[in-house]
C-alpha cells in the first residue's frame, strides 16, 4: 500500500519505519522533523515509575511497550551501525522528607498491587548504589526494570532508515472521496493520494483540515542537558528521579558524560525556556545530587507535550483510510514501539484487541465527534470544551 504519515516526531517516523519493514510504500511528511516534543524528550521508558493513582489504563501500555524495547533497539542498532543509548541498569527513585516517603510508600504499594517488581530502600542503601547522592535523601524506590533511551539518536537513527521518504512538508489536509480518506494535501498546494493516512502529527493534528476533533492540549515541559566535569564521573549509574519535598524532578546519565535533567509540567506560560522552571529543576536537583552544581549547561528548551485528558494516546482507526495515532503525552518514548506496532497494523487493517482498542479510542471523549470540514472549525474554546468533556481522574 502506499502509506503518508504526518509528523516525522519519534511516533511517525517509527510507525512508518514498521510500516516500510512490512513492505509497504511509505512517506512522512513534516516540516521539522524530530523537533517536536520527541527532540527534548528524556527518554525515560519508566513503566514502573510513572505508575499513578488513577492511571491504571497505561500500565499494562507502558510494560507491553518496554517489553518491546529490546528487539526494537536491537533492528534498529543493526539497521544503523550504531548504539541508540538503552541504558538498563534501572531507575531509583528518592525522597527527602517524611511527605516524600509517605508518597514513594504510596507508589510502592501500588507498584506491588500490580505485580510491578521494586525494590525499597533506606537512604543509606540508595547512596551504596549511587555515591552521589547528598545526605537529604532519607528513602528510596529501586525499578531495575524501568530503562532509558535516547531519543534523538533513536530520532536520527529513523530518519537514516527512511532516507529520503521524509520531506520537509507540511500537510494541510485530509482528502475524501466517497466516504474514505484518499490522500493529503500539502501546505504547496500539492494533492497526493494515498490508501491509508497516518496522523501522527502530535499537537500538530488539531490544525490539519479534516480531521476528527481531538482533546489534544499543549503540556509544555522545561528541560536541560548538562556536561559533567570529569572528576565527577559518572556521576550517575542509573536513571534518579526525585521527589525535593514534593517537587518532582529526574536526571537521567548518558554514555558521553552529559545528564538530562528535567523536566517541569506547566500548562500555561512562556513557549521558551521559563526561568522559574529552570531554577526550579536546578534546586531540586542539587538537593538530592550536589554534585549538578558542578555542572556545565549545554542546553535548555522547552516543548509542549501532546497532552490528553487521561494522559492515554489517541490511536484508531476512526474510518476507512486513516490512522490516527497522537497524544502519547508524557509517554511518547516509552509507547513507541508499541505505537509503531500498532499503528501499522490498523494501517493494515488488523484489528486490535477489545480493550486496548477501547483504551486508546482517539474518539472515546467525543461519541458524537464530527469530522471538521475546516481548521476553522476547531478554535481553542473548542478545543478547552472537548478537553474538558474527559477531564475526569486528572
Ligand atoms: C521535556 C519533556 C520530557 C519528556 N520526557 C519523556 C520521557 O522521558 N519518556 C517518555 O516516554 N516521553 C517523554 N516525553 C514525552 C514525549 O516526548 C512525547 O510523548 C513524544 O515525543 C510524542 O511524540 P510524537 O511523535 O507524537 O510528537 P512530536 O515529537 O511532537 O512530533 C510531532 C511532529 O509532527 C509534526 N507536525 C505537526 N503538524 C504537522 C503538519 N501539519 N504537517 C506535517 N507535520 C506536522 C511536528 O513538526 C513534529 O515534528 C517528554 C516530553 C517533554 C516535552
Amino acid at each position: 500500500m502506499r502509506i503518508a504519515v504526518i509528523g516525522a516526531g519519534i511516533i511517525g517516523l517509527a510507525t512508518a519505519a514498521e510500516l516500510d519493514r512490512r513492505g509497504h510504500d511509505v512517506i512522512v511528511f513534516d516540516p521539522e522533523p524530530a523537533n517536536g516534543a520527541s527532540r527534548a524528550a528524556a527518554g525515560m521508558l519508566a513503566a514502573a515509575a510513572e505508575a499513578a493513582w488513577g492511571q491504571g489504563g497505561l500500565l499494562p501500555l507502558a510494560r507491553t511497550s518496554a517489553a518491546l524495547y529490546p528487539a526494537f533497539v536491537a533492528v534498529l542498532e543493526a539497521a544503523v551501525g550504531r548504539e541508540l543509548g538503552y541504558g538498563t541498569t534501572g531507575t531509583l527513585t528518592v525522597g527527602v522528607d517524611a511527605a516524600d516517603r509517605a508518597a514513594l510508600f504510596e507508589l510502592g504499594e501500588m507498584q506491588a498491587a500490580h505485580a510491578v517488581p521494586v525494590q525499597r530502600l533506606t537512604g543509606t542503601a540508595a547512596r551504596e548504589l549511587e555515591p552521589a547522592l547528598g545526605p537529604a535523601v532519607t528513602s528510596a524506590v529501586l525499578a531495575g526494570d524501568d530503562h532509558s533511551i535516547d531519543p534523538r539518536r533513536v530520532t536520527d537513527a529513523l530518519r537514516e532508515v527512511l532516507g529520503d521518504r521524509v520531506r520537509e512538508e507540511q500537510v494541510v489536509g485530509i482528502l475524501r472521496r466517497e466516504g474514505r480518506v484518499t490522500g493529503i494535501r500539502l501546505a504547496s498546494g500539492e494533492d497526493l493520494r494515498a490508501d491509508v493516512v497516518v496522523a501522527a502529527a502530535g499537537l500538530g493534528a488539531a490544525g490539519i483540515d479534516g480531521l476528527p476533533g481531538l482533546p489534544l492540549r499543549p503540556v509544555w515541559g522545561d528541560i536541560l542537558r548538562l556536561r559533567v566535569p570529569a572528576a565527577l564521573r559518572p556521576l550517575l549509574t542509573r536513571t534518579v528521579r526525585a521527589l525535593a519535598r514534593g517537587r518532582a524532578v529526574y536526571v537521567v546519565p548518558r554514555d558521553d558524560g552529559t545528564v538530562v535533567l528535567g523536566a517541569s509540567v506547566r500548562e500555561g506560560g512562556v513557549a521558551g525556556v521559563q526561568a522559574g522552571s529552570v531554577l526550579a529543576l536546578l534546586r531540586d536537583a542539587e538537593t538530592v545530587l550536589p554534585g549538578i552544581s558542578e555542572c556545565e549547561i549545554v542546553e535548555m528548551l522547552a516543548r509542549p507535550r501532546p497532552g490528553t485528558p487521561d494522559a492515554l494516546p489517541l490511536l484508531g482507526r476512526p474510518e476507512p483510510g486513516l490512522v490516527i495515532s497522537t497524544g502519547y503525552d508524557r509517554h511518547g518514548v516509552l509507547l513507541t514501539p508499541l505505537a509503531a506496532t500498532l499503528g501499522a497494523d490498523l494501517a493494515e487493517g488488523l484489528p486490535l484487541d477489545p480493550a486496548t482498542a477501547a483504551a486508546v479510542d482517539p474518539l472515546r471523549f467525543a461519541a458524537d465527534a464530527r469530522t471538521r470540514s475546516s481548521s476553522a472549525d476547531l478554535t481553542p474554546p473548542a478545543v478547552a470544551a472537548l478537553a474538558g468533556a474527559g477531564q475526569k481522574g486528572r
